[in-house]
């Protein structure tokens, strides 16, 4: 299976849970390149300043009250001959929709590993900008006993995206308006 039949199956999961059947299929979910047998790996990517270890394990980083627009970010790890890499560890991290990072507790941060298929779910916010960067999610990946890779995700279309140096068009998500927010996709590609 490649990358793209990949995300596209868990669009059409995504599409199918919690919406009736009187509603208007969702719109088609923006695909990544082809994931093909020697895929490169998904590029590292700074650290930055602000990441912090040990960080709760949940998908849903909304249940601290946090305000913003609502992201719902789907997709899969895969190794580099696009096998899905089962209960692989995602550690995410970002900024409120104000641009600040929470560095005293675990606000916006949490850790989860994907399931057997590959898949992961992230619900969160849109990040707020801050000075001298371009919208974007923190993340660290790995496979089980694999070397952690530590990237940034970005969105499409951001007006910052040009002028920031450490910007890679290579780790923009697709994103689509939904009905209550962002719904945004990625396959991220790992060593094993
Ligand atoms: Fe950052």
């Amino acid at each position: 299976m490649d990358r793209r039949a990949f995300l596209a199956g868990g669009a059409v999961l995504l599409a199918g849970c919690g919406m009736g059947s009187d509603r208007a299929p969702a719109a088609p979910v923006p695909l990544t390149p082809a994931c093909d047998d020697g895929d490169d790996p998904t590029p590292p990517q700074t650290e930055g300043p602000f990441y912090t270890p040990s960080s709760p394990q949940r998908n849903n980083l909304l249940s601290d009250g946090v305000a913003g627009t609502p992201l719902t970010l789907v997709g899969a790890v895969l190794t580099t001959a696009c096998e899905p890499v089962a209960g692989a560890l995602l550690d995410f991290w970002q900024a409120d929709d104000s641009g600040e990072y929470d560095n005293e507790g675990y606000r916006l941060r949490g850790h989860q590993f994907a399931g057997g298929d590959g898949r992961f779910r992230l619900d969160t916010i849109v990040p707020g900008l801050y000075p001298g960067r371009t919208r974007h999610l923190h993340v660290k990946v790995q496979a089980p006993n694999g070397p952690v890779l530590t990237t940034q995700l970005y969105f499409p279309g951001e007006p910052a995206n040009d002028q920031d140096g450490i910007y890679s068009p290579e780790l923009l998500m697709g994103v689509t308006q939904g009905e209550r927010g962002q719904d945004a996709t990625f396959a991220f590609v790992v060593e094993t």
